[in-house]
């Protein structure tokens, strides 16, 4: 592999991201994996170990399989029994009004050979938290030879010259700078981005939500605790919701053993530095309706209620993912999944433009494409924190007697009704589409409705390629190849001559896969189909023809 042929004699490297958060990690490994020379600032020495995100979505599962690590995600955090249920009570401790049941991680291996429709997949999701997933990032971003992380740097100004980035860093504790340069930089610096703040860029959207919660500032913490399991009096679950008017919060278990986060809403102009250790500990214990000390090993804060994205995610030669281009209220376990695709879809892409076989317009198709589902995404967390947040708790929820149990009933239905419509959501997972992207060549079938809860499979060009088992037990998607593949479906398919050799004219790396059985014929619908190397459908069809043309449009010739 080449290492940019743009990158000038004066260049450091191509690329330099700012922020080493998913975003940040996962676009040095999409780029990294394709040789481009890469250099990742974080200005943290040493990374946060506070457990935020806790949900990876069966679509970020199935990159990460593409990247051939899905295995080691899925052996961190829960043990592999551990049931990843969403279980719902007055108090930890006392009643138990919803609850929603999912599989263990073992259970999700061998189910998803088994499912079809709406969860025919190569992976469903994994609930681990944050950090273990970065853990894994981490480790695999350094591992590629063209890939520098530089913890402990942090950017202080950035220029786009024309002709390529100069990124002015200094060691975070004050001390030696240095001045990069590079083909293109990416700001995956989180929801403050000061490279989004240094393009004059603005989040467009809704940031003050209120709501009795998931609307106001929350207070988290990360604690320890070896007897909390032995004084829950319910099934084991991955995460716990305490539903009161006194005090609302959820608890996620993070190793399934003895460590857990809890999270509640502060009381408007309540400051989360001025809460003693004592006082968070009582918010935990009113929650869980008992007295246990547990050791807290982390505190955070943050705001509920962003619905945001930014007015534009690309300057010249600057470009934005992940926090830094849209901010979530977590409802859904989002705001990181999207990062993700965010650095998926731009990795391939800017890759291609150092490579030199990209057209003009294939980068520009990254803002196009991500910021219509950023906007989907934050408006779909939104809805679930509405439905989260806005039901108003009955005044006898807690008491003993017909009304009490009435009141549990008729909350308890909202919030197994809830509990599906935010954790059951294939249709956002797998479903979004870049439909109207001027590097996708619509063939006059309409996409399915976007539903939360259900998806289609569908070959339309612009949505997730549809997922099959091959007979032979592997994924469909383990014989695509990395970067654009030709499938051919059927006995006697088309020639992929005309592809091999417009894409060998235009130095376009492709594979061609046969494959042979009715089953992927009829789900595509077509005798050919152009995937790209994000696994996203860009062309189908029955004749290889025009193969010039369609691969000119599909990489941005125009
Ligand atoms: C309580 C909570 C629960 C959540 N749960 C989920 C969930 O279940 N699922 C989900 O998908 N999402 C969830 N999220 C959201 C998720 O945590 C974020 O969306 C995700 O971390 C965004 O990744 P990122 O890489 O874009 O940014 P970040 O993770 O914020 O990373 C940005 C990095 O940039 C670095 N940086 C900033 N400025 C500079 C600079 N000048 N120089 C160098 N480095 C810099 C920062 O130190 C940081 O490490 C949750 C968030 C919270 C708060």
């Amino acid at each position: 592999m080449q290492s940019g042929n743009q990158v000038g004699e004066r260049q450091d490297c191509a690329v330099v991201i700012i922020g080493a958060g998913p975003c940040g990690l996962m676009l040095a490994i999409e780029l990294g994996r394709r040789g481009v020379s890469t250099v990742v600032l974080e200005e943290k020495a040493e990374p946060s170990r506070f457990p935020s995100a806790n949900a990876t979505q069966a679509r970020t599962m199935e990159h990460y399989r593409r990247l051939g690590f899905a295995e080691k995600v899925r052996a961190q955090g829960l043990p592999p029994d551990y049931p990843t249920d969403i279980a719902y009570f007055t108090r930890y401790t006392k009643y138990e009004l919803a609850r929603f049941s999912l599989p263990s991680a073992r259970q999700a291996r061998a189910m998803v050979k088994t499912l079809s429709g709406s969860w025919s997949a190569a992976e469903l999701p994994h609930r681990v938290s944050q950090i273990f997933v970065e853990d894994v990032l981490r480790a695999e971003a350094a591992a590629l030879p063209s890939v520098s992380l530089r913890p402990g740097w942090r950017m202080v100004a950035l220029r786009d010259t024309g002709a390529g980035v100069e990124v002015d860093a200094e060691r975070a504790d004050g001390g030696e700078r240095t001045t990069l340069r590079a083909a293109y930089a990416v700001g995956a610096d989180g929801g403050g981005s000061p490279t989004r703040k240094a393009l004059g860029l603005s989040y467009i959207g809704e940031s003050g939500a209120v709501r009795d919660f998931m609307g106001g500032r929350m207070f988290a913490i990360h604690f320890r605790s070896s007897q909390l399991y032995d004084l829950l009096p319910h099934a084991r679950a991955w995460m716990y919701w305490a539903i009161n008017r006194e005090r609302r919060g959820f608890m996620a278990s993070v190793d399934g053993r003895d460590q857990f986060t809890f999270h509640t809403q502060l009381a408007p102009g309540q400051q989360a530095e001025r809460i003693s250790d004592a006082e968070a500990k009582a918010m935990f214990q009113q929650a869980l309706a008992a007295r246990l000390d547990v050791e807290i090993v982390g505190r955070s804060a943050w705001n509920a209620g962003y619905t945001l994205v930014a007015e534009k995610f690309r300057r010249g030669r600057i470009i934005l993912g992940g926090d830094a281009a849209h901010l979530f209220t977590p409802t859904g376990g989002l705001g990181y999944n999207t990062a993700v695709e965010d650095a998926v879809n731009l990795g391939w892409k800017l890759a291609a433009a150092l490579h030199g076989w990209a057209g003009p317009a294939l980068l520009d198709s990254y803002e196009f494409e991500r910021q219509a589902i950023a906007r989907r995404n934050t408006t779909y967390a939104r809805g679930f924190a509405d439905s989260l947040g806005l039901f108003v708790l009955p005044a006898e929820l807690e008491d003993d007697g017909p009304a009490g149990e009435a009141a549990r009933k008729r909350t308890g239905d909202h919030y197994n009704h809830h509990a599906r419509f935010e954790f059951n959501i294939p249709g956002i997972t797998f479903g979004g589409r870049y439909d109207g992207s001027p590097i996708i060549i619509a063939d006059g079938t309409a996409p399915p409705r976007d539903l939360p809860n259900d998806y289609a499979p569908t070959a339309c060009p612009g949505g997730r390629a549809p997922h099959l088992w091959l007979g032979d037990g592997r994924s469909l998607y383990d014989a695509l190849g990395f970067e654009f593949t030709l499938l051919q479906f059927g006995a006697k398919p088309p020639d992929a001559a005309p592809f091999r050799a417009a894409a060998e004219a235009m130095h376009i790396p492709l594979a061609t896969v046969h494959i042979a059985c009715d089953e992927a014929r009829n789900l595509y619908d077509a005798d050919l189909a152009l995937i790209r190397p994000d696994q996203i459908v860009a062309w189908r069809g029955h004749s290889a023809a025009n193969a010039g043309d369609v691969l000119k449009r599909v990489t941005g010739r125009f």
